[in-house]
């Protein structure tokens, strides 16, 4: 007998996540050296982690046969008061990519249904899914949500509304007027999912009022990530901000040890160190430029970004994968988002993009011959 016919049929219906090839991964399959092998494909912060983050998870050490703080009481206490809200509204995550799923676990049921976007996210479809609830899937407006046909879309049995904002993989930003507009008009019963990972790399009038939005809205649920901006992919920690009941629904399906204790103090010690990330954002614009100054020289379209990365139009995207790889560059196709045409690139240090971008130029003329 074959056990997959155990697992219920929307597991198995299941599209699995597919992350950026990993460096040692290329390595192998190219017999490349892995100090030779660029990889933007993740969205991963350049300069690595705050030296603080990196000092106060040493001093976490000697602690490593103690089951962390459950609570994450000094996380929460910095998060609090950071984000003007009281310790009972916020959700602690073994990466945001756990609290969306703690937010699938305790909200939906395969009875109910849950709204996102064309291009968004893919962790969406895949925790509402993994719960046997229906997703409902909105055309995108050039790429971006369209605010009236998620409204639209919001049916009978709706509980979540999934907004990431800027959206992965488009990068696009649905402005905080707009949004708040959207907000304002969805059925006070359904929850409205803000993913904000990418919220520090926009410019102060680009952002969103969480804290005000927050004391308005019962229904919203505000995610943030230390993985990007700050640096800390690999230790896995995230939040969410909610109402101090939908947070308590929240927190009973979390596991009662799922951020581990270097990812805690390392996240409190990231936060304190605003030059650090200050130095982040500011390499990231200049990455950020360099790149879309070497797609408009190479005569390359692309979809203008607000996060640490840009889906840029290749034609054949899968070949010039390919031949990138080769080159030993790692970036993501997102074929799989169904945009064929386009690989998503993170935005690197200057060396990095020059490299994809050589690297680039020479794949788009071995596909000319
Ligand atoms: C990267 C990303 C996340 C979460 O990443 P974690 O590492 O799990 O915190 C969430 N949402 C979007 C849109 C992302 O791109």
């Amino acid at each position: 007998m074959d056990n997959c016919d155990l697992a219920p049929l929307h597991v198995r219906g299941i599209a699995p996540y597919q992350p950026g090839k990993p460096i040692a991964e290329l390595a192998r399959e190219m017999d490349l050296l892995e100090c030779d092998i660029v990889k933007l494909a993740s969205n991963e912060n350049p300069l690595g982690a705050s030296p603080r983050a990196l000092a106060a998870i040493e001093n976490v050490l000697m602690e490593v046969a103690r089951y962390p703080d459950g609570s994450g009481f000094t996380l929460k206490t910095a998060l609090a008061q950071k984000h003007g809200v009281e310790m009972n509204q916020i959700v602690l995550g073994n990466g945001s990519n756990d609290v969306l799923e703690l937010v699938a676990r305790a909200f939906l049921t395969p009875q109910t249904s849950a709204v996102y976007s064309q291009y968004a996210f893919a962790v969406y479809p895949l925790a509402t899914q993994a719960v046997g609830a229906r997703g409902i899937e909105v055309p995108a407006s050039n790429f971006g949500h369209d605010p009236e046909a998620l409204l639209a879309a919001i049916a009978e049995d709706t509980r979540i509304l999934f907004i990431a904002n800027p959206n992965n993989p488009t990068g696009t930003l649905l402005e905080p007027e707009r949004l708040l507009n959207l907000i304002e008009r969805m059925p006070g019963n359904v929850l409205a999912v803000l993913d904000e990972a990418y919220t520090e790399y926009l410019p102060n009038e680009l952002r969103s009022d969480i804290t005000g939005w927050l004391k308005r809205f019962p229904n919203l649920i505000v995610t943030r990530t230390f993985s990007k901006a700050y640096g800390l992919a690999g230790l896995r920690v995230g939040y969410a901000l909610a109402s101090p009941q939908v947070a308590d629904m929240m927190n009973r399906v979390r596991q009662p040890f799922n951020v581990n204790a270097f990812a805690q103090a390392a996240a409190v010690a990231a936060m304190e160190d605003i030059t650090f990330l200050d130095e982040c954002l500011e390499i990231n614009r200049a990455g950020m430029a360099q790149l879309t100054d070497g797609f408009e020289r190479l005569g390359l379209g692309y979809i203008p970004s607000r996060g640490n990365f840009i889906a840029v139009r290749v034609g054949d995207a899968a070949a010039v994968n390919r031949s990138l790889l080769t080159q030993g560059v790692i970036v993501r196709p997102i074929a799989n988002y169904g945009m064929p045409e386009h690989l998503r690139v993170s935005v690197g240090l200057e060396g990095e993009n020059k490299v994809f971008l050589l690297a680039l130029e020479r794949a788009l003329e071995e596909l000319k011959k």
